[in-house]
């Protein structure tokens, strides 16, 4: 048997370190929570390409004392647990002790620090982990982390690493994700040089929420809070009208702790089971606070998940919380809660504004004004269709829904050049927007059936030998869609849009639709990152029509959001939602060779069942109807 050896420890560093830092997200992460456990109140952070190459954390907190600096860089070094019974109520964010020795071993990384009320700070820089420099230092009281180089001793993992785009993307959202779970600390994102976004720090959920996702999404949420004797809620849900494609606007919070829960979607959801339509989702920023001992946070590497001492409980809180808020804002219709109770006199929806504009500017911070709101906000054209930008005459981009493209034809010349049209393109004689015409082929023209009609723009009724055939058009129509892209030769057509529709679907989507993009480009989207929590989209499947794009891809992220692999069972979830879409629908009447079409596939038996698993055809025999009709 070979002989058995401890691991060197740089060695156990650097698998440690797989585990806690995956990608640059996770790296921020850590250090964002490190800051918030040294109670920083303003945390900047930036990152340049991807945060691949460069990651600079700065916090005002308590800083490190020069004595401890080397020591905070050893695995299992932290001054939060000091004994097996502190991992029982954990009241700060960290609590491992290995991120810095984690992040320090597949990286350069460089420390400032100086703790509160000391006279001098230190530098401390360490490479592969390995110390390289250690001196006192001038610098501001609290610490500044930055990490250059990740993953520049560990080839393999840089190969698992998507483009510098998408990894930018998945640390936005890292950091959106920290920001709303503490109000109280003002968080400013910096990507490659440029300001993403920057909360105020005041403690408000609501000035919080309006300075990451803006007044839209503002207006669309209502105050939520409720409590028992050990758990308490407060927050905001979207109002009914305000629902959106997928769950990425679901945002939890417990004990300062962004985290992601199946029981908490469902207790949120519950509250909107008659309110909303089947695949229309609620939003919402809520914080639970339990007692630290009713939690364990401790069951995930990531600590992204947690175990309640009850579920059954926290289920109830939130879900009445979130009931209540209906209730109320379906009597009032108005938002409510926080700001009336901080100030009574403020009316609702100007407070959410002049809160900000006028406090904003006194902190430092600055909030948008009515005409960068109106450059950069969205406004939802013809209801669930894209929503589409208002931006200004230089920026070639247009609304998306159709009326919108037939006014904005005269201009389109002026586009073309930058938006190359191909052969498919969305350019028709006589109408802005090429609709294409759903191609069924028959497979024979003599058929042994004949289409008698269609019942109930629904149904198409057949003659076929003894018996009467009724046919779903819809489902028969979907399976033939889902089977076509299952097929391993399937070639995806597609439109070029003229101009690209700009969907806005939040920092969570597009920070999955660009890890994805591969995904997208063979389903037959071509999409492009445009700003941090929107996309533009230039390329469509033919068979969707461009008023399904947004719904589309929102539902698809949807089928992404829980798990990195696509995996078989999630690619049919993302081929029967274009299936269904792409497919005419029941209630829309269809031409003859439309019916005839379908009927020829459904009677050769090629197709049984939608994707669904619900039947395609119902058959009538003639020895049934004379029955029914007591002939014999
Ligand atoms: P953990 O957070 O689990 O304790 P880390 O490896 O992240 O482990 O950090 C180790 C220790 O370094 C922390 O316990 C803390 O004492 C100190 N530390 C890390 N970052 C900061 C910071 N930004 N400000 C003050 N102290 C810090
Ligand atoms: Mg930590």
């Amino acid at each position: 048997m070979p002989k058995i050896l401890e691991l060197e420890p740089h060695v156990a560093d650097l698998i440690a370190a797989g585990e806690v830092v995956e990608r640059p997200a996770s790296v921020v992460k850590e250090l964002v929570e490190n800051a918030i456990d040294a109670g920083a109140g303003i945390v900047t952070i930036e990152i340049n390409d991807g945060g691949m190459t460069f990651i600079r954390v700065t916090d005002n907190g308590c800083g490190i004392a020069s004595a401890d600096a080397k020591t905070a860089f050893k695995r299992h070094a932290t001054s939060k647990i000091h004994c097996a019974e502190g991992l029982e109520s954990i009241g700060t964010l960290g609590f491992r002790g290995e991120a810095l020795a984690a992040i320090a071993a597949v990286s350069r990384i460089a420390m400032t620090t100086r703790e509160a009320g000391a006279n001098e700070g230190v530098l401390l820089s360490l490479e592969a982990g390995a110390v390289k420099d250690f001196a006192q230092a001038g610098c501001p009281e609290g610490t500044t982390i930055v990490v250059r180089d990740l993953f520049f001793n560990t080839p393999a993992r840089l190969k698992f690493m998507k483009s510098n785009r998408a990894e930018g993307a998945s640390v936005a959202a890292t950091v959106l994700r920290c920001a709303l779970s503490r109000p109280e600390v003002s968080v400013r994102f910096i990507k490659d040089g440029k300001s993403e976004f920057h909360t105020p720090g005041d403690s408000r959920i609501d000035s919080c929420i309006y300075s990451l996702f803006g007044r839209e999404f503002s207006f669309g949420i209502v105050y939520a809070e409720s409590s028992d004797e050990s758990i308490s809620v407060k927050g905001y849900v979207s109002k009914p009208e305000a629902s959106r494609g997928n769950r990425s606007y679901q945002y939890f919070v417990v004990n300062g702790r962004p985290i992601q829960s199946k029981m908490l979607q469902a207790a949120l959801e519950q509250a909107y089971v008659n309110l909303l339509p089947s695949g229309r989702f609620p939003s919402c920023v809520l914080h639970i606070s339990t007692k630290l001992g009713d939690v364990d946070v401790n069951v995930h590497p990531a600590k992204t998940e947690v175990k309640f001492i009850s579920d059954k409980q926290v289920f109830d809180v939130v879900n009445y919380a979130a009931i209540g808020a209906l209730s109320v804002e379906s009597t009032q219709g108005t938002t409510n809660g926080e700001l009336d109770s901080d100030d009574s006199d403020a009316p609702a929806e100007p407070a959410f504004r002049g809160q900000l504009s006028g406090e904003a500017e006194n902190r430092g911070y600055r909030s948008i004004n009515d005409d960068e709101h109106r450059n950069s906000s969205s406004s939802v054209s013809g209801g669930v269709g894209a929503q589409s930008f208002a931006y200004n005459d230089q920026t070639p981009f247009r609304s998306l829904s159709p009326s919108a493209m037939a006014q904005s034809n005269a201009d389109n010349h002026r586009f073309n050049s930058d938006f190359p049209i191909s052969d498919h393109s969305a350019v028709h004689e006589g109408s802005s927007l090429y609709r294409p015409a759903l191609v069924l082929e028959a497979k024979s023209s003599d058929s042994a059936f004949r289409v008698i009609g269609e019942a109930l723009r629904t149904y198409i009724v057949v003659e076929h030998g003894n018996s009467l055939w009724l046919i779903d058009k819809h489902a028969a129509h979907e399976r033939i869609h889902f089977n076509a892209l299952k097929s391993d030769d399937y070639e995806p057509m597609s439109q070029a849009l003229i101009v690209p529709a700009i969907c806005r679907l939040g920092i969570t989507n597009v920070s999955l639709i660009l890890e994805n993009t591969q995904l997208f480009d063979d389903l037959g989207f071509t999409i492009e990152s445009f700003g941090d929590d929107s996309i533009a989209v230039r390329r469509i499947p033919s068979v969707i029509d461009i008023d399904d794009a947004e719904p589309v891809i929102s539902q698809i992220c949807e089928h992404l959001m829980h798990g990195v692999f696509v995996d078989s069972e999630r690619l049919d979830s993302i081929f029967r939602t274009i299936a269904c879409k792409s497919s005419i629908k029941a209630g829309k009447s269809s031409g003859i060779h439309e019916l005839e079409a379908l009927t020829e596939r459904v009677m050769s038996g090629e197709i049984t069942h939608c994707p669904h698993g619900r039947p395609v055809a119902y058959e009538l025999t003639k020895t049934t109807l004379d029955r029914e009709f007591k002939r014999g």
